[in-house]
């Protein structure tokens, strides 16, 4: 089976799943998250499926982010108690990706909504200069 039987967000895309679409275009379908962590919760997606966003060519992931701003705007627009936003993609297993097709969640939030980031083990310690330098050495030299 391919993806476009197997994948969730490509069911959505292909319209054998229902989904509250607040956007389309020729790359990216945006639609309403079904668990939202607030009301507006959204998610813009490429219509290709992509797993990570390495995979996605530029301007297809440029429009992702594009249609993501304005559609933060309009979601604001008609819920006036939202605040601000976190615009989040969780690229692979690892940090949190659970449907395997590369998604831009627009996430809203309201003062004390209790949604955050939780720090692990590896978090606090401040990092020296050299420290600094000999990181950014090693990824700047894969480039
Ligand atoms: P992830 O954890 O992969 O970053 O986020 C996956 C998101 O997809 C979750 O927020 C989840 O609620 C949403 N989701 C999963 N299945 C469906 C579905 O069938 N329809 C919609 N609209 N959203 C879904
Ligand atoms: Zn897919």
């Amino acid at each position: 089976m391919n993806s476009s039987e197997t994948c969730i967000f490509c069911r959505i895309i292909n319209k054998k799943l229902f989904a509250a679409v607040l956007h389309e275009d020729d790359s990216v379908l945006a639609f309403l998250d079904i668990k939202p962590v607030n009301t507006g919760h959204t998610l813009v997606v490429p219509k290709k499926h992509y797993v990570l966003v390495e995979e996605m060519d530029d301007s297809t992931y440029l429009n992702m982010f594009r249609v993501g701003r304005v559609l933060l705007q309009k979601i604001k627009a008609a819920f006036p108690e939202i605040t601000a936003f976190n615009l989040l993609i969780a690229d692979g297993k690892d940090a949190g990706q659970e449907v395997p097709h590369v998604h831009l969640h627009l996430i809203p939030r309201k003062p004390d909504d209790g949604f955050g980031y939780k720090f692990g083990p590896n978090y606090g310690k401040i990092l020296t200069e050299e420290e600094r330098a000999t990181i950014a050495e090693r990824i700047r030299s894969n480039m």
